[in-house]
């Protein structure tokens, strides 16, 4: 039975609260898009463009030489003076993209029921951290509290707390104000490792970190949606010297322009980063992805819990994917940076190398392929029964249609997840309980281990 008909009785349309969102009818999540110029060469006016970013990496590159795209996009995003995620909400029809937790509460429901059911196939430990890697304006963490709140009965037996890891000041006050009101403080030492803390709405303990080496140990629940494609990539060219890094440096021709360059050797991201058994001939890694999923993968394999990664992504075969949105539109990655969001795809099969099998992953699937197993289409008819108001009842579909049509979100957005091997154990005594006449617990919203 999928998980979410277990949990309908409890999570019915009685206690039903519709929220309405602010859909962007037209106008592009970061998942579409379309190949770019990075030649950079065609629009010569806007390069005139200068930033606080520009300026600072202009500065920098004429002292030490030309930077990876590693570092240009984490000083671009990240830096702690003008970064892009740390002074913005860039979120929502007013912001640059719009994400499936801005678009829908359904998109959130059903990831609270996975949080639920990995809790419980987990035989329901007595503590449970929710962990949310970047959580934008706090919509996918409120939808998950949401559920815990409907299921009570299910899930009241064990203490609850949530863990956020966030950059963005900015978007940390956001995300405070949405989960607790006003029911949250800043830390009073700026080194304090828990930088803000609180009390949720549903009364349950909140804290904010920088980094998940903050989030302290227990058993836990990960979720990063549209956080990978954030994190620093490098970008190599195959040639007939064989891999070189692209680095990025100062055009010049033309002044406050930045430009692509081919390292002239090899460097150490280039001689380290890359798979001996590599096909492609253009190849962006994420290091920072692959130390984050090394670090879930020790945490859930020695403390149990589960991680639900979802993104826009490939399973290692696509190449250049690297590009920039301003307004819902696509923009120029080296053009007035520090103004616009930074991303690449997400390389599925790079970051399952990284668990190194020290636990057990499922996936990628495509999000219309773990939303449908989850049970959306029931969930939808649910809301709409409940629903009279004709334009909420409209967002609904429209959120519904963004989320899962094959040509917008459905498949370019990708499920993976990792759970320790005890699942394994559990799968196996289960496919001899099976053999016995019972049913092995299947991770929800997977259909298939995806060893
Ligand atoms: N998950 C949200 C927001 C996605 S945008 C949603 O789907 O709506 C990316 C989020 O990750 C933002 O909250 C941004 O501030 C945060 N972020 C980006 N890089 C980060 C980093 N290196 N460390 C922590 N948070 C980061």
């Amino acid at each position: 039975m999928k998980p979410f008909m277990q949990f309908q009785r409890l999570f019915g349309a009685s206690k039903l609260v519709c929220n309405s969102r602010n859909i962007v009818p037209v106008g592009l999540c970061r998942g579409q898009w379309r190949r770019i110029c990075t030649c950079t060469t065609h629009n010569q006016e806007a390069h005139h463009c200068s930033t606080p970013v520009l300026k600072h990496l202009t500065s920098k590159i004429r002292s030490t030489g030309p930077i990876s795209v590693a570092e240009y996009m984490r000083e671009v995003l990240t830096n702690p003076v003008s970064g892009y995620y740390v002074h913005n909400d860039m979120l929502g029809a007013e912001g640059d993209f719009i994400t499936s937790p801005e678009i829908s509460q359904i998109f959130g429901e059903l990831l609270g029921i996975w949080c639920v059911s990995e809790w419980m196939a987990a035989g329901k430990p007595k503590e449970f951290q929710l962990v949310e890697f970047g959580p934008g304006r706090g919509s996918l963490a409120s939808d998950v509290l949401g559920v815990l709140k409907q299921l009570k009965s299910v899930v009241g037996e064990s203490a609850v707390s949530v863990h956020l890891v966030e950059v963005s000041p900015k978007l940390s006050e956001v995300q405070a104000q949405s989960l607790t009101g006003e029911d949250s403080k800043a830390a009073d030492n700026e080194n304090d490792p828990v930088y803000r803390r609180g009390t949720t709405k549903t009364g349950h303990p909140v804290y904010w970190y920088r980094g998940m080496e903050d989030v302290p140990r227990g058993f836990s629940i990960y979720l990063a949606h549209e956080f990978f494609d954030a994190l620093p990539i490098h970008k190599f060219q195959k040639t007939d010297k064989g891999w070189r890094e692209i680095l990025i440096d100062i055009d010049p021709q033309v002044a406050n322009k930045l430009c692509f360059v081919l390292a002239p050797s090899a460097t150490l991201a280039s001689s380290t980063l890359l798979q001996a058994d590599e096909e492609r001939e253009h190849v962006e890694v994420c290091p920072e992805g692959g130390v984050l999923v090394q670090r879930l993968t020790n945490r859930i394999s020695e403390d149990g819990g589960a991680a639900l990664i979802a993104d826009y992504g490939h399973a290692g075969d696509k190449t250049d994917t690297f590009r920039g949105f301003r307004g819902h539109k696509l923009h120029d990655v080296l053009v007035a940076p520090g103004t616009a969001d930074l991303t690449a795809d997400v390389d599925f099969r790079y970051l399952r190398r990284m668990t190194e099998e020290r636990v057990l992953s499922f996936g990628p699937i495509t999000q219309q392929q773990f939303l449908r197993n989850m049970g959306i289409d029931v969930r939808l008819q649910v809301l709409l029964r409940s629903c009279t108001d004709s334009s909420t009842r409209k967002q609904l579909v429209q959120g519904f249609d963004m989320m899962m049509n094959p040509e917008k979100m459905g498949e370019r957005f990708k499920f993976f997840a990792l759970v320790p091997h005890s699942r394994i154990a559990v799968q196996t005594r289960g496919k001899k309980a099976e053999q016995k006449g019972g049913a092995a617990p299947p991770v929800s919203g997977f259909s298939e281990l995806g060893l």
